[in-house]
């Protein structure tokens, strides 16, 4: 799955509808402390279905439509749009968020559950979880694990956790 465009408006720092077009190959984004480096990335996972307002470092969902500053009024919305090329076929997919109104998604226009874009992108072997997103501060809190806790996040990254809660459900029936 490629990932070739990602539009976002009102999202976190991005008040202003920004467009960005990826190419093939490595991508980098640069630029100084508080710049929206992590809010790009943290706007990727969350067009794929995140749930987890902590994990998008806010108190609560409506914490990524744009807050407002001193001199820009805070937004009602915020919109990300992503349009990935999957086995040749392009679909795009988007993720409103209306405050105090709750997210709702969209694949090619169409109204669509959390379910349908956590399928699309499980079949693509990726998703908001993916071990191939790696959060600022996720290695150090790998490093100072405990053994345990660094256990479940390796079984996670195989892909086996699933295996445990199915165990776990079967030994209670
Ligand atoms: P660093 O290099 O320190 O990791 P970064 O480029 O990753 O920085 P981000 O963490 O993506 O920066 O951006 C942080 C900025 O986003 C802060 O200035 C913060 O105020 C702003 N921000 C986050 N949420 C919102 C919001 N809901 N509304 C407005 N601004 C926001
Ligand atoms: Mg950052």
């Amino acid at each position: 799955m490629q990932i070739k465009r990602l539009r976002l408006s009102g999202f976190k720092s991005f008040v202003d509808a920004a467009d960005l077009r990826i190419e093939p190959g490595l991508t980098g984004i640069v630029g100084p402390n508080g710049c929206g480096k992590s809010n790009l990335l943290e706007a990727l996972r969350w067009t794929m279905g995140e749930t987890s307002a902590k994990s998008m470092r806010g108190a609560g969902m409506d914490d990524v439509i744009f807050a407002g500053t001193g001199t820009r009024p805070a937004r009602d919305f915020a919109e990300v749009s992503m349009l990935i090329e999957a086995a040749g076929q392009e679909s795009e997919i988007v993720r409103r968020i209306e405050r105090g109104a709750g997210s709702a998604y969209r694949i090619d226009g169409r109204d669509v559950r959390a379910k349908d874009v956590a399928l699309l992108f499980a079949d693509s072997a990726t998703g908001a979880h993916s071990p191939a997103l790696v959060s600022q501060g996720r290695i150090g809190a790998i490093i100072s694990a405990k053994p345990a806790e660094r256990r479940a996040m390796l079984e996670e990254a195989a892909g086996i956790a699933g295996l445990h809660v199915r165990r776990r459900d079967a030994e209670q029936k």
